[in-house]
């Protein structure tokens, strides 16, 4: 399966380079796609974007949630000629910082190569570029391809997280076009790469309504258990929690119930523990919260051989990743319903456990 309105919008917020607090380029597509479809949206006080389709108000509210940012380098300060010194801002080994890799210095796109190391600690290192007298950066990416859509996978320097975020824009733009009853919000947040700060700070000012379902989206390294090209992944936990067990169970039933209808449709469940998701942060304040993910490949950016090399995603998975969504938001008036469907089959199951197994006196 393809969604073409997904695949459109990959391409184009991840023609923008961001890295935490540097998501200014992906945030004003965001709100251009936001326009174009006709969804409303708002910052909040901490640079997050907030998008509503609220077309049944009295429904329990939906939130979905995924990041804009993605590693990369912080400039701190000028050293010689056009050489800058910068921190690297998320997680990347040690290994993969060979001198001579390539970069590019944002916003005004000039290429420079890796230098040395200047502290472990601090992750500092020298980027050095020809161009003496450029006006100064503001942070730097790995010069990698931004988007490709090839052999049915997307590629390119940030498939984390803006597959996430063209996700919930992709899910929220058709239930706009079909004039779908819903309650939803997509929370696109700023800075995850260092510790979901857009997340956690949104999480902890209760801006969210209270009594919401909320679904962390990710791409997420692919780990035993997790196969790519077989469907979005229903994740029951990261590396820090384990989510919520019935918003879980709803995400499972909706997603066997669209199975049923579209063979097409796929899906796995699996705890992805290569990482930290925005769910935790959302839990931990007390949300009702799930999550899914695609598996993704060269996870931050870490390919074969110590080479840094664009990351990428089977387009069937995140394809399936907006259709169950799609139906987890319109059926939301059902959770309880779904969700009791468990405990009622183990009803019937102890009722033939009563026939099969009566009970003795003692044991034998
Ligand atoms: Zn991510």
């Amino acid at each position: 399966m393809k969604n073409e309105l997904l695949l459109e919008f990959a391409r184009r917020l991840m023609c923008h380079p961001g890295i935490a607090c540097h998501e200014h380029a992906v945030r004003e597509e965001v709100e251009t796609i936001c326009r174009e479809h006709r969804l409303d949206y708002r910052r909040d006080t901490f640079g997050n974007v907030l998008v509503t389709l609220k077309t049944a108000p009295q429904l329990r509210p939906v939130v979905l949630s995924a990041h804009m940012d993605h590693p990369g380098f912080e400039i701190l300060k000028q050293a010689r000629g056009g050489d800058w010194q910068a921190r690297f801002r998320g997680g990347v080994p040690e290994n993969y910082f060979v001198p001579g890799t390539r970069v590019r210095l944002m916003p005004d796109n000039i290429g420079a190569r890796l230098g040395k190391r200047l502290s472990a600690a601090r992750k500092a290192y020298l980027l050095e570029s020809a161009r003496s007298g450029a006006p100064e950066p503001a942070f730097a990416v790995w010069d990698l391809p931004a988007f490709e859509a090839r052999n049915k996978r997307i590629y390119g320097r940030a498939c984390d997280d803006l597959i996430g975020v063209a996700a919930i824009l992709a899910v929220m733009a058709e239930l706009r076009k079909k004039k779908a009853r819903v309650n939803l919000l997509g929370a696109i947040t700023r800075a995850e790469e260092v510790g979901f700060l857009g997340a956690l700070a949104l999480a902890a000012k209760r801006t969210l309504p209270g009594n919401a379902l909320v679904i962390s989206l990710e791409t997420s390294r692919e780990l035993p258990g997790s196969t790519m090209g077989l469907g979005v992944i229903l994740r029951t936990g990261d590396k820090a929690s384990i989510f919520d067990s019935d918003a879980t169970r709803y995400l499972a039933e909706v997603a066997a119930e669209t199975q049923k209808r579209n063979q097409a449709f796929q899906f796995q469940r699996a705890l992805m523990s290569g990482g930290t998701c925005e769910a935790t942060a959302y839990q931990e304040y007390g949300y009702q919260s799930a999550a899914v993910c695609v598996a993704l490949g060269n996870y931050h950016n870490c390919g074969t051989d110590n080479r840094i090399e664009a990351e990428f995603v089977n387009v069937h998975d995140a394809s399936s990743m907006v259709c169950l969504l799609v139906n987890a938001v319109r059926r939301m008036g059902e959770f309880s319903r779904l969700v009791a469907r468990l405990p009622e089959r183990l009803q019937k199951l102890l009722a033939e456990a009563r026939d099969c197994l009566p009970e003795r006196n003692r044991a034998r």
